[in-house]
């Protein structure tokens, strides 16, 4: 790197940041009702019981959720199998489940990194969940992974500990749906920009440390002042 050429990272969590999960959800359920010959309130209702035993919802993983319907669809007389787990998770993985899922201000991206380009500007992933099913999410969304680094890629099964935000330099910016995530960086890294993404209200956050943004449009102006200090863009147009 050359000496003086300042680096500053945006990293982004992908679940309601960048791709809806329960877009995704919706398109297996029906594929899955389908090719069992069952309802979709059926395959919803063995999901919901899944779900529920687990520790939590960035624990889930499509082939345990394929085993868990795999065995509660059992053959009336002889109490087997009716459908094979793993042709229920190639169901559930099935690229196609994913077209649709990325929300539209995701292709201002392109734009964001263009401006900040001479700023410095690197992309990144700060994701937590089950390491195959994040980069199929990845792999088959629309998001433009061209823009990202690959050595940027924070996928774990806690994004919050320690050793994970001991490697996020300071200065860099943090966007996550998640009011708990945003507050924790806050608190515990209050040298990195945590940026709170609200899809859902016009809400706030009350945090002293974390930006409120309600569309990934919003990051570009945002950037220049946390990292500028100027809302204007640094180079002539
Ligand atoms: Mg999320």
């Amino acid at each position: 790197m050359q000496t003086g050429l300042i680096e500053r990272r945006l990293y982004l969590d992908i679940d309601k940041t960048m791709v809806d999960p329960r877009k995704i959800r919706s398109n297996f359920t029906i594929a899955l009702a389908e090719h069992c010959s069952v309802s979709r309130k059926k395959i919803q209702q063995l999901t919901r019981k899944y779900l529920d035993g687990l520790e939590d919802s960035t624990k889930f993983d499509p082939r345990e959720l394929a085993e868990h319907i795999s065995a509660r669809l059992r053959k009336k007389r002889t109490k087997e199998r009716a459908f094979p787990s793993e042709d229920l998770a190639a169901i559930i993985l099935d690229p196609l489940r994913v077209v649709g899922a990325t929300y539209d201000d995701v292709g201002v991206l392109g734009r964001v990194r263009r401006e900040l380009f001479a700023s410095g500007i690197h992309l990144g992933i700060f994701s937590q969940g089950v390491g195959y099913w994040q980069e199929h999410k990845l792999q088959h969304s629309e998001i433009d992974l061209n823009l990202f680094e690959g050595k940027l890629f924070e996928i774990h099964p806690d994004k919050l500990s320690s050793d994970v935000l001991d490697r996020i330099p300071a200065g860099s910016a943090i966007v996550d749906d998640k009011e708990v995530v945003v507050e924790t960086l806050a608190e515990q890294r209050p040298d990195i920009h945590a940026i709170w993404i609200n899809r859902n209200s016009k809400e706030i956050s009350a945090k002293n440390g974390v930006h409120t943004i309600f569309s990934l449009d919003e990051l570009s102006p945002l950037l220049r002042r946390l990292w500028l200090g100027t809302d204007q863009p640094t180079q002539p147009k």
